[in-house]
């Protein structure tokens, strides 16, 4: 990946508005391209007005000079590295057609041929223009308040903790959480989401988006390489430079069919020479079969819809990181979903603490401890956890030995005390978990307090909450009861892709089966699985898989990361995810909108359905113009006509993905 922070430091001093689009005459092969076009059309002038014909060979000549000499070099340069390419089997029809006095036809070809690789080169210009204007939105320059002193200084320079000022009107500098101040954040860049979103105490911010009118405080979280803006430019950068599946393949037969093709203009050439027929005949049908047997249109067919559509899903909050991964995501058959921070907000909040009878702590006290113990983690309950005990005011000591255990739970060393937090089937077995004693051979204290926690712990979740069990010193002391609260747009989401897949999604889920089930019954889902551990993710996704069912999982948590990894497509939810699950996913929801997954399958589909009408197009293209060109008479202008064409109508089908109607027709598609 492109050193985001290197890019970053290079943009000028003053941040710009908007990012700077690359002009159209500052790309070389738009200049050359542009040179022989009109030396075409002054050639084509003199042609017709009758001009001496030595004028208008001449200004010909220059064109395919000038439209020519750039693909002619770098196939020559390909031949050298032993491939063939078809730049170069291009360049050579027009050679060949102008040999045999076919100037105009072939002086044409290359203006068509020239004009069609500038358009890429302006496209893949225009690709690294929003890469680079994502960076260049990030200001250069921060306010941090240090020892009570205001100083400016590099926006590169910040460290963790140091906090900023952001002005009204101000670009945030840094990503981070606000400590002080309120204010509407427009955060377009980031998310797509159109509306700015009210953001105060405790609330996360991003570099690169626009402050409102309120002043704000903000507490820097990560270095300016870590930035989501930073990623995003990143993940764009390596989307562009990953080809599809099908791309692949078509790479590969490219050669062959390449070298078949000279071959099979070499038989064309020299077969009829055979029979008796005239020389200047027989070259113009082959010039003619070359150009038209040229696989131009099915070397666009794939990419330009699957990167525009990686484009449209991006600027509509979805990160998509490869254009393969855009050609696997319409082919899914089933959809898993974790549930929490992925079907719930992930915003969960501590609604009953249970202290066990018979030990001697307070709320107060297990809470503080616990608190203490989840400040390390990362983890949505533990969140909860930590925000409850400081909205008691609780004072949290320090923890000392933190080890997390994704999908199980924290341990940590407490003002001297071993105090672990998880769920229950991790921490006391399956059993506990369902009110039944753990062992006969246990003495009958441990039995009834074993009992009773089994009671308080199915109790809680009898009541669809999360129960996460405190254990201090070996002993349980208390279940705390976590809430969360479904996402609003969790069932319909659920119901689309429903109807899209025909089979309802599967929920996987390390929570238990009496806590979870209600949630299914609310969103939809009848296929749950419950008390997985990470692994046990992974086992169920294969499962899957081999049933032949493709899967693309949905996850946020660091649990989740494996799951992700192993299912067909990996989608991490980008404003609860950890990092780690954020590089495992093949694409990251970075607006936090479940709805946007059916939406980017139904775009996925598309896409797929415009590549494979476009290779249809290509080939069909092929076939009748080689079938005229050999068996009848196919004029040399109508072979270029007819080639180009296609290569056009395949190029331009492409773009079509790249409009915000293609992302509202996926999202009336999809239903
Ligand atoms: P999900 O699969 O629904 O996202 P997780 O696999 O992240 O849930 O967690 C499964 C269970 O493990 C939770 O319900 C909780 O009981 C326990 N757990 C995991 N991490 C923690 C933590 N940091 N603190 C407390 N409990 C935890
Ligand atoms: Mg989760």
């Amino acid at each position: 990946m492109a050193m985001p922070t290197a890019v970053a430091a290079r943009t000028g001093a003053a941040a710009p508005p908007r990012a700077r689009r690359t002009r159209l005459f500052e790309i070389a092969e738009i200049r050359w391209a542009a040179a022989s076009l009109v030396l075409f059309l002054v050639g084509l002038a003199a042609q017709l007005s009758g001009a001496p014909s030595w004028s208008w060979w001449a200004l010909y000549l220059a064109c395919a000079v000038t439209g020519g000499w750039e693909p002619a070099l770098g196939g020559l340069q390909a031949l050298w590295e032993k491939t063939l390419d078809v730049d170069l089997l291009m360049v050579v029809a027009a050679i060949g057609a102008m040999s045999i006095g076919q100037v105009t036809d072939g002086a044409l070809l290359i203006v068509i041929f020239a004009t069609s690789g500038a358009m890429e080169a302006l496209a893949t210009a225009r690709t690294e223009d929003s890469v680079r204007g994502l960076l260049d939105l990030t200001p250069d320059a921060a306010v941090v308040l240090r020892d009570g002193d205001e100083q400016t200084v590099d926006a590169t320079d910040l460290v963790i903790g140091d906090v900023v000022l952001v002005r009204p009107g101000d670009r945030i500098a840094a990503d981070g959480t606000v400590v002080g101040g309120a204010s509407e954040v427009d955060q377009a860049t980031i998310t797509g989401e159109p509306l700015p979103v009210d953001r105060t105490v405790g609330d996360e911010v991003f570099a690169g988006t626009l402050n409102g009118t309120g002043t704000l405080r903000i507490r820097v979280d990560r270095r300016a390489s870590d930035w989501v803006v930073a990623r995003i430019a990143g993940l764009v950068d390596e989307a562009v430079r990953t080809k599809a599946g099908t791309q692949l393949f078509i790479e590969k037969i490219e050669q062959r069919y390449s070298i078949g093709m000279v071959a099979a203009t070499i038989a064309v050439f020299v077969v009829p020479l055979l029979w008796g027929e005239a020389v200047r005949e027989s070259l113009l049908r082959a010039m003619t079969f070359m150009i038209v047997a040229s696989p131009c249109a099915v070397v666009l067919a794939t990419m330009p819809p699957l990167l525009a559509a990686i484009a449209t899903a991006g600027r509509h909050g979805v990160l998509v990181k490869s254009a393969a991964v855009m050609e696997q995501l319409g082919t899914t058959t089933r959809v898993a979903f974790d549930k929490t921070g992925t079907l719930t907000r992930g915003t969960p909040e501590v609604a009953e603490i249970h202290v066990l009878p018979g030990t001697a702590f307070t709320e107060d006290a297990v809470l503080r401890l616990a608190a203490a113990t989840e400040h390390g983690s990362e983890h949505p309950l533990a969140e909860a956890i930590v925000r409850a005990a400081r909205q008691r005011d609780l004072p949290l000591p320090e923890a000392e030995d933190f080890t997390a255990e994704p999908g199980r739970g924290v341990f940590a060393t407490v003002e001297g005390r071993a105090v672990r937090i998880g769920s229950p089937t991790a921490l006391l077995g399956a059993k506990a978990s369902q009110g039944e004693a753990t062992s006969q051979s246990d003495s009958d204290h441990a039995r009834d307090s074993s009992a009773r926690l089994g009671d308080a712990v199915a109790d809680q979740q009898s009541r669809g909450r999360t129960a996460v069990v405190v254990v201090c010193d070996g002993a349980p002391v208390a279940v705390l009861g976590i809430t969360d609260r479904d996402r609003q747009e969790s069932a319909a989401t659920v119901a689309d892709l429903t109807r899209m897949t025909g089979t309802p999604p599967v929920l996987l889920t390390g929570d238990s089966h009496i806590t979870t089930s209600r949630l299914a019954d609310r969103v939809g889902i009848t296929d749950l699985r419950t008390d997985l551990l990470p692994e046990d993710k992974v086992t169920a996704i294969r499962a899957l898989q081999s049933e032949g069912e493709r899967i693309t999982m949905v996850g946020d948590g660091i649990n989740d990361a494996p799951a992700l990894a192993t299912a067909h497509v990996g989608i991490a939810m980008g404003g609860t995810a950890s990092d780690l699950t954020l590089q495992t996913a093949d694409a990251v929801v970075v607006r936090d909108d479940l709805t946007t997954i059916p939406t980017v399958i139904a775009l996925s589909r598309r896409a797929r359905r415009l590549v494979i009408a476009n290779l249809t197009i290509a080939a069909t293209f092929i076939a009748v113009l080689v079938t005229w060109d050999l068996l009848g008479h196919l004029p040399l202008p109508l072979g270029v006509a007819g080639h180009e064409g296609s290569t056009i109508i395949v190029a331009l089908n492409g773009l079509r993905l790249l409009s915000s109607s293609a992302w509202r027709r996926a999202q009336s598609g999809r239903s």
